[in-house]
């Protein structure tokens, strides 16, 4: 008997996530050093020490279980964002959490929506609860949330929409997303997943926050792995009304977020200058790399994250190209865009070099 035939027909169908390929794997494969990794939307600048040293210190109750229901984690975070701290729900980065989301209110017969070059792990998460993913078509790479509307169905619990999506770095208003909310039925809930808001120029901000109060369907979902920098600890959070956290926190593992995550991350929210400067290094980056990309000819889509997207046409190709010159960028064909990369901003001499490989690689 072939042993896939005991698995449900609704997680054969899943194609399991493509991740950026690690540095270690390709030193492996290509025997290449001083290699560039532009490919995961990491923190060119490392972790803030003040978050490192907390983790140090943490690890030696490493003996010990976690604080299950992250007191002083959700005691930061009530603080820093003035909700109560019933309506936090911690999870193991924010993949956790959009996993959650589908795992409280989704089953077999009902449905979500989200949008075509949208984040790929909402569809991994509705897929495997069973339920059946509505996928919208895009508008300048961006959400439709017109279209997204008028695409919730009866069946339809959940709503996932990504601001500033990855991988296409675009960005709804605040007036938008506002105007969304109060023409959903407020029996759908909206995962509003904005895991790099941190990285929004002044002003830019939708202050989500503000409307929890006023829309109790509504769920906001961060994380520390992008501006923070705590991507391999795996931490985020989820802010909701507090009857909808209650329902997400039943169906969490009792310790998902570890006891060095918990720590680090609670130093990580204080230490703001850490946060400007990754700020300001993303602002620069972001800059250098729009300048070469020009300079080559290369269209791209323009970005509100720590990333960009760009066109090449053979994408493949130029991908495979870039690994030889030892820079990882992210190929984005799952996202049904085969003919764009991704290249998360780095420091200088990294965006430099991926810009020079970028140049050999294309042969202008
Ligand atoms: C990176 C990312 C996440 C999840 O990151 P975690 O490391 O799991 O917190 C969520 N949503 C989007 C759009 C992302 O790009």
């Amino acid at each position: 008997m072939d042993i896939c035939e005991i698995t449900p027909s609704h997680i054969r169908t899943i194609s399991p996530y493509a991740p950026g390929k690690p540095i270690s794997e390709l030193e492996r494969e290509l025997g290449l050093k001083d290699i560039v990794k532009l490919a995961s939307n990491e923190n060119p600048l490392g972790t803030s020490p003040k978050a490192l040293k907390a983790a140090q210190d943490a690890l030696m109750d490493a003996s010990r279980y976690p604080d299950g229901n992250g007191f002083e984690l959700k005691a930061a975070i009530s603080d820093r964002y003035g909700v109560q701290v019933e309506s936090i729900v911690l999870g193991n980065g924010s993949n956790d959490l959009l996993e959650l989301a589908a795992r409280a209110f989704l089953e077999p017969g009902l449905s979500a929506v989200y949008s075509k070059h949208a984040f790929a792990v909402y569809a991994l998460a509705v897929l495997a609860v069973g339920a059946q993913g509505i996928e919208t078509e895009a508008k300048h790479w961006g959400h439709d949330l017109d279209l997204m509307l008028a695409n919730v169905a009866k069946d339809t619990r959940v709503v996932f929409i990504a601001n500033p999506n990855n991988p296409t770095g675009t960005l709804l208003s605040k007036a938008e997303i506002e105007s969304f909310l109060k023409r959903l039925p407020s029996s759908v809930v909206v995962v509003l997943d904005e895991a790099y808001n941190e990285y929004l120029p002044e002003g830019m901000d939708t202050e989500s926050v503000k409307w929890l109060s006023q829309f109790p369907n509504l769920i906001i979902t961060r994380t520390f792995s992008k501006a923070y920098g705590l991507a391999g600890l795996r931490v985020g959070f989820a802010l909701a009304n507090p009857e909808l956290a209650d329902m997400m926190n039943r169906v969490r593992q009792p310790f998902n977020v570890n006891s060095i995550a918990q720590a680090a991350s609670i130093a990580a929210l204080t230490d703001t200058a850490f946060l400007e400067q990754s700020r300001e290094v993303n602002f620069s980056g972001m800059e250098q790399i729009i300048e070469g990309l020009n300079r080559l000819g290369l269209e791209h889509i323009p970005s509100f994250g720590n990333f960009l997207t760009f066109h090449v046409g053979n994408a493949g190709e130029i991908y495979q190209k870039l690994l030889r010159l030892g820079v990882i960028v992210r190929p984005i064909a799952g996202y049904a865009m085969p003919e764009h990369l991704r290249v998360s901003i780095g420091l200088e001499h990294e965006n430099e070099k991926f810009l020079k490989a970028l140049e050999r690689a294309i042969g202008a």
